[in-house]
């Protein structure tokens, strides 16, 4: 067992040297770890790779006590630990993996001091009388890690994660990191409401992989896409397929090693030792491409995987930003390529429409499938629309499929303007289908009940049909040009960026394929 350090005279910085390595921090690690050594509480949004383990180690070593990490993933836990523990630290985890004797040599060590940093699961945490047991070990600091488990709205949604929000009443004085590398607005809110950080600095770095390349193209044949997309661009690499279900991840897997590709299958159908040894294997081998549903990956800390492939649109940016997020995380050039199909739309499209006149959660499901449609169909920087949606503004990248090949446009700079000037006329209190309506002159009971057919801007729009519209709308969604109000029944609003392009200033082009939706017609009845 490494010897206790006397880190009472020892620096943040002299630590990140002499324990880690590193000369120096990066990003916004020191900041945060002086807000944490000072008793303060942090939400820390960085991308994957950014740095942010080091946030909450180097200071619970230097704090007096022990800091304790919770963490959904036990594989990952362990990871950590085995790391910090060959470094010198002293460090452990709690979780369902340990026998009864290490797990009771592991608190026996908590309650005489003799670890630095915890490790533990959720729902060890909450087991009875565990917070009786921490309160005598001394806790120096709390870190939340995969903090958008908290959120309902997220896809990797956890119960336990619901209760952390006892920390804060239990241990009032400790300081809370949260720390996540995906979280959109509402995943923030329902971060910062449900585990009561309501006093806790935001540190955000931005979102931004720059050394991933996106594309999206339309589905033909999506498994001679895919194996055409491994040929050429990654052969003998690791990689991640996305599937939407248990029987075509099998489907896929088998059909990539049929064509001589070591392929293997992870849904939660498969039983428990395969889906474990299929996991062993993507982790040490090289060139093994994983095929999984979206039960696969959360923690997956494969430094080299080259690319992330999906043969549907995930639900959305949040998580495509997510499961994207797992190529490249070793800095060097990684692919996240996807292809949708007119039905994959029409699924998208039923749900938004579905969701209309259904509860907050449905119209927040609504706005994030529409957000993931806008994302497809946009003409501009892939990018650019996607981290717009994280609400960072960046230039066109240069390094995406519609930079790289920019695709047949329209000047929609009048009809851009017309759909902006029409938000402004109603109001900004009216979502993309009402909107469409009124520029059709459609004189429903519901834009006459609120006066919108006498508005200077009701039926100016009879140039494009209302399904165009819509299009036209996500695409200056997609493009940052407006805004979403989630809050308020996802109304569109006008944002800085609305003002030049409705004073002349900017010329927007849309894409003229958007997505196809008179095309999809067709296929929507099905
Ligand atoms: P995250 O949890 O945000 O995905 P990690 O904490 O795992 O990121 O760190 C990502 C990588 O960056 C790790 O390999 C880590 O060793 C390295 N790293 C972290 N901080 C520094 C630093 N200050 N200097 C150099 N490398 C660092
Ligand atoms: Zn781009």
């Amino acid at each position: 067992m490494p010897a206790p350090q006397d880190t009472s005279s020892v620096s943040p910085h002299s630590l990140l040297r002499s324990v880690f390595g590193f000369d120096g921090f990066i990003g916004l690690q020191e900041p945060i770890i002086n807000r944490v050594m000072a008793g303060g509480d942090a939400l820390v949004l960085m991308p994957t790779g950014g740095g942010k383990s080091l946030c909450y180690q180097i200071p619970a070593m230097l704090r007096p006590g022990v800091g304790v990490c919770i963490s959904p993933l036990i594989a990952l836990m362990q990871d950590q630990v085995r790391g910090l523990t060959q470094m010198g630290v002293r460090a452990a985890c709690l979780n369902s993996s340990l026998d009864p004797y290490e797990a009771s040599d592991v608190e026996q060590r908590l309650e005489t001091g003799q670890l630095d940093l915890l490790y533990v699961a959720p729902e060890r945490l909450f087991k009875p009388g565990f917070m009786d047991f921490l309160a005598r070990c001394n806790p120096c600091l709390f870190a939340i890690d995969e903090a958008h488990c908290v959120s309902q709205w997220g896809h990797d949604f956890r119960p336990e994660y619901m209760q952390l929000s006892v920390l804060h009443d239990r241990f009032p004085g400790v300081p809370r990191l949260a720390l996540t590398a995906t979280a959109d607005a509402p995943t923030q809110r329902d971060i910062v409401a449900n585990l009561r950080l309501e006093r806790a600095e935001v540190f955000a770095t931005g979102f931004d992989r720059p050394n991933i390349t996106y594309a999206v193209q339309p589905k033909n044949n999506g498994r001679k896409m895919l194996l055409r997309f491994i040929r050429d661009n990654h052969p003998g690499e690791a990689g991640i397929v996305y599937r939407i279900s248990r029987k075509k991840v099998e489907k896929t897997a088998q059909f990539l090693v049929d064509n001589g590709i070591t392929a293997l299958p992870y849904h939660a159908g498969l039983p428990q030792a395969e889906r474990y040894a299929n996991q062993e294997r993507f982790m040490r081998e090289e060139g093994v491409v994983m095929v999984a549903t979206v039960a696969f990956g959360m923690g997956v800390n494969k430094p080299n995987v080259r690319f992330v492939a999906h043969l549907e649109p995930p639900k959305s940016l949040e998580a495509y930003h997510q499961e994207t997020g797992r190529a490249g995380r070793d800095g060097l050039p990684a692919s996240a390529w996807m292809c949708f199909g007119m039905q994959d739309i029409a699924i998208l499209r039923s749900m938004i429409d579905s969701g209309e006149a259904a509860d907050t959660r449905k119209r927040v499901e609504a706005a994030k499938l529409g957000s993931m449609f806008a994302f497809l169909e946009t003409a501009g920087c892939r990018r650019q629309a996607l981290l717009a949606y994280f609400g960072e503004d960046i230039e066109p990248c240069g390094n995406c499929d519609n930079c790289l090949s920019p695709v047949e446009t329209w000047d929609g700079t009048v009809a851009a303007q017309k759909a902006l000037s029409n938000i402004f006329r109603t109001e900004q209190r009216f979502g993309v289908n009402y909107l469409a309506q009124v520029l059709a002159g459609k004189r429903t009971d519901r834009i006459v009940s609120f006066g919108h057919d006498q508005v200077s801007t009701f039926g100016i729009g009879t140039e494009l049909s209302q399904e165009q519209w819509k299009s036209v709308y996500r695409q200056l969604l997609a493009n940052g040009l407006c805004s979403v109000d989630l809050e308020r029944f996802n109304a569109l609003t006008l944002n800085e960026r609305s003002w030049p392009v409705l004073k002349g200033e900017r010329p927007v082009r849309f894409r003229t394929d958007p997505a196809a939706p008179k095309r999809l017609k067709k296929k929507a009845r099905l």
